[in-house]
């Protein structure tokens, strides 16, 4: 259910999308989610199709890019952080509560029909 919200409002966004540029209808788009954002892209796939029907996305390819997250270590800076160790620096394990990236849901690109 979280996914199906998800894709309805990146259909939103890419239908205001399609109006201020005067189109119609889209054929693909891309859009970028965060290792660290709570969407499971392979539901969000699958969620898509169904929520798009009957919008200018009906039909449209989605693809998703997947941001890896990256945080602030207070030693090393920005450092990329690893999905098994959760909010630690990969480098010394000090916390990293900050994420700097990694926790998006945008649309990157549309394509248009
Ligand atoms: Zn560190």
């Amino acid at each position: 259910m979280h996914e199906s919200s998800i894709a309805l409002s990146l259909i939103d966004v890419a239908c205001e999308v399609l109006r201020a540029h005067g189109a119609a209808r889209a054929s693909a788009l891309t859009v970028r989610v965060g290792q660290w954002s709570s969407v499971v892209p392979e539901a969000l796939l699958g969620a898509f199709p169904a929520c798009a029907e009957g919008t200018p996305l009906e039909g449209a390819r989605l693809s998703i890019v997947r941001v890896p997250g990256v945080a602030e270590c207070p030693r090393h800076g920005p450092v990329e952080l690893e999905a098994t160790r959760g909010l630690r620096c990969p480098l010394c394990g000090a916390p990293t509560p900050t994420l700097l990236r990694g926790d998006e849901l945008e649309l990157d690109e549309l394509e248009l029909a």
